[in-house]
């Protein structure tokens, strides 16, 4: 996003990340963030996601946290449902003091309702566990 000041009057240009297209949307806004003047956006969605911008900035966040007895040390997990923009630095900061122990699965659910925000840190890739994955290593070896 950047944003140009004209006296009470500002303008932003957004990329919208509603679809593949990737409009670029320019937006006037009044001295209360009312929008006067919209365009550049292909569709209504794009309306909608400058406005969200605008009051609730939100991103899913890819991370990954470590794992304690896994054939991998990281699972990669992310955030399902967009959280707080303002937000992101401070999960990233969090997941960095995150172990699991193995199996992890994707779909499950490491941290649930972070901060009251709402907020899942889901995993979104699978590490067996060392142990299994080396017995059933051997069994087919045998
Ligand atoms: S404005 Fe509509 S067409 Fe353009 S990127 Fe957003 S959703 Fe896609």
């Amino acid at each position: 996003m950047s944003e140009e000041l004209q006296g009470n009057y500002r303008t932003r240009t957004d990329i919208c990340l509603r679809c593949p297209m990737g409009c670029e949307v320019r937006t006037m806004l009044g001295p209360d963030d009312e929008i006067l003047e919209m365009n550049g956006n292909r569709c209504k969605l794009g309306v909608e996601y400058v406005e969200q911008e605008i009051k609730d900035p939100r991103r899913v966040l890819p991370t990954s946290v470590r794992v304690r007895g896994g054939i991998r040390p990281l699972v990669p997990v992310w955030t399902p449902e967009p959280m707080p923009k303002g937000r992101l630095l401070d999960l990233a900061k969090h997941t960095r003091t995150i172990e699991v122990e193995a199996p992890v699965h994707v779909g499950d659910v490491i941290v649930d309702d972070w901060e009251g925000l709402g907020v899942r840190l889901v995993a979104s890739g699978e590490v067996p566990r060392a142990e299994e994955a080396h017995r059933e290593t051997e069994a087919k070896g045998a």
